[in-house]
């Protein structure tokens, strides 16, 4: 029978407390992180925010870079939200630097500069959800609240054989009360932790290590055979895709820049001119290029050689983007859809916060 998220723990073992065998193996296992030595909360913080979308090994080089720039809480709210995004590009989904900022600065005004202990607080925060709350409460003040992230829904899916979607709210929230009492039975930050830690090393969404997982006497989905089963999830529908052209434009030694609306998608980045197009045929692509810069920017192109063609997948669609060479024929850049627009030297370019296709964009053309 289905064993739905928010019963008792059907089908465990409970001939010894796999919360126990959980956090021996922890200490015994965890890597060495930098936000781990000292848990402060701001360290907590930025780590839980990057960790979002980005695997721990990419965002590594990251997080010092940050925390070099931005040591303290107070140091990144006095800081320019232009140097922040700078810091993260190529980190991707731009929006949880911008709201860190925003964040940051808030925690100044309204709380002194400490981080709220109260999870009803510290969620009004921009970019800071439930399971945010958790992993900063958990980790620096040993609040015991679960951190229920996609590995520790995988983990407890596995362990008790639920066979709710793990994508449906309901589910994690049955998921972390059912959690609830398990955790206060150990030290909070390191539960949570290690369990996230399990779920990143040993129970892998592919080809799990059963064999030296530290739940495997109790795990109800290995006893069952059926660990590919879970967890399960509602198929997705297709991602769309999209062709979009851009022109690296040129006027008098300098190329065009424009900065995008600092809300919304990939807000206060800097970009080449261009944008989304239909189903035209590719041989339409200049005609459609020139009539974009136009109206974006204000300027007449005249539309030479592709440059490089980049396919990106976003969370929730993928662009194929052209990329051409452009000569500015007549008009005044004006920043008729973005928040400024810049004549840059070429050799300035990579100054200019910009997302990952930004930033492939300048490689292609410095080849
Ligand atoms: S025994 Fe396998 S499926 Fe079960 S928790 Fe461990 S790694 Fe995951």
């Amino acid at each position: 029978m289905a064993d739905g998220a928010g019963k008792k723990d059907v089908g465990v073992s409970k001939r010894t407390n796999w919360v126990t065998d959980l956090v021996e193996w922890y200490d015994a296992n965890r890597r060495k992180l930098p936000w781990r030595s000292r848990p402060r909360p701001y360290a907590v913080w930025v780590s839980e925010i990057m960790l979002q979308q980005t695997q721990v090994d990419t965002m590594l080089p990251y997080y010092r870079r940050f925390m070099k720039r931005f040591p303290s809480l107070r140091s990144l709210a006095a800081a320019d939200v232009h140097d922040v995004l700078s810091l993260w590009q190529g980190l991707g989904y731009y929006a949880r630097a911008r709201n860190l900022h925003r964040a940051s600065q808030l925690v100044v005004e309204q709380h002194g500069g400490r981080m709220p202990r109260d999870p009803a607080v510290l969620r009004k925060l921009p970019g800071i959800g439930e399971y945010t709350v958790a992993a900063i409460l958990s980790i620096s003040f040993e609040i015991p609240l679960p951190v229920v992230d996609g590995n520790v829904a995988r983990v407890t899916a596995r362990l008790w054989a639920i066979h709710d979607d793990v994508g449906r709210p309901a589910t994690r929230k049955a998921i972390a009360d059912r959690l609830t009492g398990p955790i206060q039975t150990v030290s909070p930050g390191t539960f949570n932790q290690a369990m996230m830690e399990l779920g990143a090393l040993i129970c892998r969404p592919r080809d799990p290590s059963c064999g030296v997982c530290p739940l495997m006497k109790h795990c109800a989905a290995k006893r069952q055979k059926r660990v590919g089963d879970y967890p399960v999830k509602k198929k997705r529908k297709a991602v769309p895709q999209y062709d979009v052209v851009v022109g690296v434009i040129h006027r008098r030694g300098r190329i065009l820049l424009a900065r995008r609306p600092a809300s919304g998608m990939l807000g206060g980045l800097w970009e080449f001119p261009g944008g989304k197009i239909g189903s035209e045929d590719a041989t339409a692509y200049p005609d459609t290029l020139c009539e974009k810069i136009l109206s974006e920017t204000g300027v007449e192109v005249k539309v030479g050689e592709r440059l490089c063609t980049i396919d990106h997948t976003y969370s929730h669609f993928k662009i194929r983007l052209h990329a051409f060479l452009c000569r500015a024929q007549a008009g005044r850049a004006r920043p008729l859809a973005s928040d400024e627009v810049r004549w840059v030297p070429p050799r300035e370019l990579d100054a200019f916060a910009m997302s990952t296709v930004g930033k492939k964009i300048v490689a292609a053309y410095d080849r």
